[in-house]
């Protein structure tokens, strides 16, 4: 049986959760979501950075101009009740608020803002363990067109641009630059590369601020590895040593190979392996000094 899904307050049943066709979000990409991971740990299960996540997801609505009467409390309490309600160990919650059934004018003001909670049993994000990626010919949203720091349904318009032009070439993935032709990410995932032991990553500014990105650059530096925030070009990237995705979806995902670039021998590398060590620990409750990241339901 499909979980239920939290709606304006209530559990209803998956197929029973319905919104008008006149939905404001629906005809103009205003939306503001979440993916947030659970894990089965020793303690329960638990859900990965949930307090971070809900203080984005508010950030985003408000930046829109779109105020939930559930507060950052509400939606973290709603979104434990959803998950366990669901009966699921380990999956992926999308949490969404949005403009409801309106009168399709831009401003949107006639339209009440909805929210909801969605569980979906999601193993993983990208088919294969090590990825290729393609260095898109789209341009990462402009900074001046759009608040980057905002997760918006609209923006997903321009990474699904991306995915279909590097799965019609062959690869699994795309890798945006930003408008200055500085790498920045992929259609749902933060970029890293490690160059002689350092480990590198476009700067907040151009770039989704990930919580995957924040929990890898705390780690690195926990573990004694050297990280700079800093920006590279895609030439750069493609001589690296090694090079991965980070994201809830994608978690840690290595690069081997970017256009016909193969990143350092092509297989997965020593620290990409590492870090992916560190995190599995972190988010399946064995490492004490991250507990605090880990929500109980
Ligand atoms: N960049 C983009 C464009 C994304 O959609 C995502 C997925 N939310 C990320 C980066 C990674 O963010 P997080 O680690 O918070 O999931």
């Amino acid at each position: 049986m499909k979980p239920k899904i939290w709606f304006n307050g209530k559990l209803v049943d998956w197929k029973d959760c319905n919104i008008h066709i006149t939905s404001y979000s629906l005809h103009y990409g205003a939306a503001a979501f979440e993916g947030i991971r659970f894990y089965e740990t020793a303690k329960g299960i638990a859900l990965f950075r949930l307090k971070d996540h809900i203080k984005r997801l508010v950030k985003s609505s408000e930046i829109l101009g779109m105020y939930s009467r559930y507060n950052e409390n509400d939606l973290v309490n709603a979104a434990k009740l959803t998950v366990k309600s669901s009966g699921m160990n380990s999956g992926y919650l999308r949490p969404i608020v949005f403009y409801g059934e309106s009168e399709l004018y831009v401003h949107a003001k006639d339209s009440p803002v909805n929210a909801a909670m969605i569980v979906l049993p999601w193993k993983k994000y990208l088919k294969n363990n090590a990825v290729k990626v393609m260095s898109s010919s789209y341009m990462r949203l402009h900074p001046k067109s759009v608040p980057m720091e905002a997760k918006i349904s609209g923006y997903y318009a321009n990474s699904l641009f991306a995915i279909i032009e590097a799965r019609k070439n062959g690869f699994d993935e795309a890798l945006l630059a930003d408008y200055k032709g500085n790498a920045a990410e992929g259609p749902a995932e933060n970029f890293f590369i490690v160059k002689n032991n350092v480990l590198m990553t476009p700067p907040l500014g151009n770039i989704l601020p990930g919580v995957t990105r924040d929990s890898i650059i705390a780690l690195a530096k926990d573990n004694k590895i050297r990280v700079q925030e800093k920006n590279f070009r895609l030439e750069d990237a493609k001589k690296a040593d090694e090079a991965f995705f980070t994201g809830t979806g994608a978690e840690i995902t290595p690069i081997i190979q970017i256009d016909k670039e193969k990143i350092g021998n092509g297989k997965i590398g020593y620290l990409t392996k590492k870090l992916t060590s560190l995190f599995r620990d972190v988010v399946s409750g064995k490492n004490k000094k991250y507990d605090k990241w880990l929500e109980y339901v």
